[in-house]
């Protein structure tokens, strides 16, 4: 009771020395239409904070009690987008799904911060293909010039807005931190971009103050952790100072940027000594480790190498469970191992173990989901023709993340042969003990043991 009266007191203090007295509480709705799905899911970095189901006319409700300022993210599978939120807003979005970021509207209290985020999202994308065609070729110089041009172009219309509007200290940090990184990240890559677009031998010649903006590159600020100009950027920065860390400092020069074991230990070190915030830190580490794992395809004794480093930099990791388990599945399935014993459904509903599908003869393993529905209808066309061609192998396809009902339709409008077909009962198990990524690959299996788990459904049966 008394502690509870000691918080009352404390909590009115507070709110009466902020000067304003906002409600603590967030109402976030919107409509949406042509919904893909029946829920919006509202996230704050890779936390769920709540969900919403559409109601009858498309729209849902969030009411948050007592969230922090900040970015947020919302999720409409497939797509998401960026909310700004804080204490005692009232926002409305409404969009379509078939123009999914162009047709997002905000209003209400807060409007002005998000639509201003999505302009610049939008002018974003736009700007790019110049970058990318006309910029990247350009001498150092000029490049600099023109990148600066375009960001102080847009922290003027932040600036003009800021004038207008009543934006808080947070959102302006948010508006400009969007505007400023995505110029430093094309920064960042621009020697690589350029060598490549002009077929250029050798790494251009940088002028000494070409990386001045990196004096006021944060490592320490955890309210840009998930703005994606900001994460695309320390990604691109990561890169560039190990690969020239890399070819200047290390033994061998050039061979050794080649090396992928070399490289990305390098890398989780340079991590380790620049990042200071733990949440970026830990983010940035599992890329490395995702990044190694899943394309690098190294030799077993390497990835073990890798894991130890990784463990060593990386303490208690938010992600360690899931590189762990990413670790674990690929030593799973290297090759002459038992085809891991996990369970797919068939088209009867039946309970199926993968290992009892692969005892027969050689089997490949192939998969697809609802979701792409360019992807299903070239591998299917592709495992028929190869299946012609190859009548020794029996090709099998593994849905995933597509609903029984949707999935049952379109084996059968594409006349695939149901006996062939199956669909993930709990696709995160599936994905840790088979790992499904890229969508191309596929497992080539005999009696039961793992041939190639890293195969390619194109690149291979030549
Ligand atoms: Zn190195």
């Amino acid at each position: 009771m008394i502690k509870k009266l000691l918080f009352l007191f404390l909590f009115v203090l507070a709110s009466c020395s902020k000067g304003e007295r906002k409600s603590p509480n967030v109402f976030f709705a919107g409509e949406i239409v042509n919904p893909t799905n029946n829920y919006v899911v509202l996230h704050q970095g890779d936390v769920v904070i709540d969900s919403a189901k559409l109601d009858d006319n498309n729209r849902f409700i969030f009411r948050l009690d007592s969230i922090e300022d900040g970015l947020y993210h919302f999720n409409h599978a497939p797509e998401l987008q960026y909310v700004y939120l804080e204490k005692g807003d009232s926002l409305m979005l409404r969009l379509n799904t078939v123009d999914f970021d162009e047709s997002l509207i905000y209003t209400g209290s807060g409007e002005e911060i998000n639509n201003f985020l999505i302009d610049l999202f939008l002018a974003n994308e736009e700007e790019m293909f110049d970058v990318l065609s006309t910029y990247y070729p350009m001498e150092p110089g000029d490049f600099s010039k023109r990148m600066d041009s375009l960001r102080n172009l847009k922290l003027n219309n932040l600036k003009e807005l800021t004038s207008e509007v009543d934006l808080s200290q947070n959102a302006q940090e948010i508006g400009e931190a969007a505007i400023n990184y995505t110029y430093f990240n094309y920064k960042e890559r621009y020697p690589y971009e350029h060598r490549g677009r002009t077929s250029e031998l050798a790494m251009h010649e940088l002028p000494d103050n070409f990386y001045d903006y990196r004096k006021y590159v944060s490592y320490d600020n955890k309210r840009l952790n998930y703005l994606r100009p900001y994460y695309d950027f320390m990604k691109s920065h990561v890169e560039n100072l190990t690969f020239m860390g890399c070819s200047h400092d290390c033994a061998g020069k050039d061979e050794i940027v080649k090396n992928q074991l070399h490289y990305n230990k390098h890398k989780l070190k340079l991590i380790d000594s620049v990042v200071i915030e733990k949440e970026l830190k830990d983010n940035l580490f599992r890329n490395v480790a995702l990044y190694y794992l899943l394309k690098g395809h190294d030799k077993e004794e390497n990835n073990a190498q890798f894991i130890e480093e990784f463990k060593k930099l990386s303490h208690n990791n938010r992600h360690s469970e899931e590189i762990d388990n990413l670790y674990k599945g690929i030593l799973n399935i290297q090759p002459n191992k038992e085809i891991p014993d996990v369970f797919v459904i068939d088209n009867q509903g039946n309970s199926v173990s993968i290992k009892e599908i692969a005892g027969k003869k050689n089997m490949v393993f192939y998969f697809w989901s609802a979701d792409d529905k360019k992807h299903f209808n070239s591998i299917t066309q592709r495992a028929l023709e190869v299946s012609e061609k190859k009548p020794e192998y029996s090709f099998v396809g593994i849905n995933i993340m597509t609903d029984e009902s949707t999935w049952k339709e379109m084996v059968k409008n594409k006349g695939l042969d149901e006996s062939k077909q199956f669909r993930a009962k709990d696709f995160r198990k599936l994905h840790e003990a088979l790992i499904i990524y890229p969508m191309n690959k596929c497992i080539i299996a005999k009696d039961a043991k793992i041939v190639d788990a890293f195969s390619d459904m194109y690149a291979s049966f030549q």
